[in-house]
This record gives C-alpha cells, sequence and structure tokens, in this order.
C-alpha cells in the first residue's frame, strides 16, 4: 500500500526543521527525503543529512532530466525534492514527510501525477517578533540573507489557508504531539485501510454459513 505524502511548509525560522526531527523520533516509521540545495552549507551540517549539496549547473541539469518532485527558488537558493530520493520511500509502503517552501508545498499539492494521498500542514510563528527573534539567534544568515527571509515571511503566512492543517509552533512538544497526532489519524483513513480491512471482511464472508436459514 502507498503511503501518504505529508507535506510541511512554513517561513524561514518557523522551526519546522527541529519539528520534524522529533516526529520522526515518536513515529519511527516515517519516511523522509533529504532534498538538494544550491545554498552553501552551514556550520554542522551534514552532506545527506540535511541537505544534499549541489553547484547551480548540476540542479539546473537535474531539473532538465526531470529529476525533481517539485523545485523552488527560495531566497535566491535553488532547492528541491528527488523523485528518486521520495520513490524509494513510496516503495516500502511508508509514509514520506517532506520540508518544503511554500511555493514548493503549492506546487506537490497541484501535481497530477502524483497518486495517493497527500495531507498538507502549515508550521506558523506564534508571531512576527517570535520568528524574528528566532532567525536571529540561530546565526545562521548573514543580515541581508536574514533580511530577505524575514521579508518573504509575509507573503508566506498568507497561503496558510491553502493548507488542510495549521500548527501554531509555540511550544516544540506540543507541536510535536499535535503533528504526530494529524499523521497517525490520516493512517487510519478509510482509504488506507482498503486491504487490511478485506482480510477482516474475508473472515466474516468464510463464516457466513454459521448463520445459514436464520
Ligand atoms: P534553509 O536554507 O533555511 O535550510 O531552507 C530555506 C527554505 O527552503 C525553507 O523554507 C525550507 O523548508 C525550504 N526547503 C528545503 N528543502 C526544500 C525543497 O526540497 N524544496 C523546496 N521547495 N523548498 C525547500
Amino acid at each position: 500500500m502507498k503511503g501518504n505524502l505529508i507535506i510541511i511548509s512554513s517561513p524561514s525560522g518557523g522551526g519546522k526543521g527541529t519539528l520534524i526531527k522529533e516526529v520522526r523520533e515518536m513515529l519511527p516509521d516515517l519516511g523522509y527525503s533529504c532534498s538538494h540545495t544550491t545554498r552553501p552549507q552551514r556550520f554542522g551540517e551534514e552532506e545527506g543529512r540535511e541537505y544534499f549539496f549541489i553547484s547551480r549547473e548540476e540542479f539546473e541539469q537535474r531539473i532538465e532530466s526531470g529529476d525533481f518532485l517539485e523545485h523552488a527558488n527560495v531566497h535566491g537558493n535553488l532547492y528541491g525534492t528527488s523523485l528518486a530520493e521520495s520513490r524509494k520511500v513510496f516503495n516500502t509502503g511508508k509514509d514520506l514527510i517532506v520540508e518544503v517552501d511554500v511555493q514548493g508545498a503549492l506546487q506537490m499539492m497541484a501535481n497530477a501525477d502524483l497518486d495517493g494521498s497527500r495531507i498538507s500542514i502549515f508550521i506558523l510563528p506564534p508571531s512576527f517578533e517570535v520568528l524574528r527573534a528566532r532567525l536571529t539567534s540561530r546565526n545562521t544568515e548573514e543580515p541581508d540573507e536574514l533580511r530577505t527571509r524575514l521579508k518573504n515571511s509575509f507573503n508566506e503566512v498568507s497561503e496558510y489557508q491553502k493548507f488542510d492543517y495549521v500548527i501554531v509552533n509555540e511550544d516544540l512538544p506540543t507541536a510535536a504531539r499535535q503533528l504526530a497526532a494529524i499523521i497517525t489519524a490520516e493512517r487510519q483513513s478509510t482509504d488506507r485501510q482498503t486491504s487490511a480491512i478485506k482480510g477482516i471482511l474475508d473472515s466474516f464472508d468464510a463464516s457466513r454459513h454459521l448463520f445459514e436459514g436464520e
């Protein structure tokens, strides 16, 4: 059975990376696809863990070859979800969680070639001030870059209504529990359980003779 595609988006600094890490510990059978980016590697980041860091030239070649499920220019760098990485997870039947910017999320929601169910979740910071404080204190961007990310957050938060769910990320453990609850509930949807339910219904069919004639 094919898993759900769980699309997580938020403005930069919304805390979705930390939230996803937390939820993957709570739900270890959740598949994850590591994105590709042309953004320079930050101190402490590992190739193939946070991202596959590639040149703009290689990224453009990969777009040409149709290697991405979605891709976008985010704050001046290119980011993309690899089709091959995603397929690897889907082939195991697991749910796949992807962390993408709002443009990438909208592309995935609109992609008619993607079968299976898609759930989109927007992570909203509790206020602009909190977003600014989080982005500033993580100290990973130059002042110009920080300003671009904050400026872009206005348009990003205005798209929240296009998502199926919204989580306000005020307190990490609470937000992680809410995200895990959504993923778990979606797994119980009737559509997702058709093949498991078939075996149960077959057992009822096989016992129908016990009541024949009554
Ligand atoms: P950062 O540079 O802070 O790691 O990420 C910047 C933005 O790019 C974040 O909003 C992040 O979610 C988004 N992003 C990360 N990977 C992808 C991806 O594969 N596709 C798209 N569209 N956005 C991504």
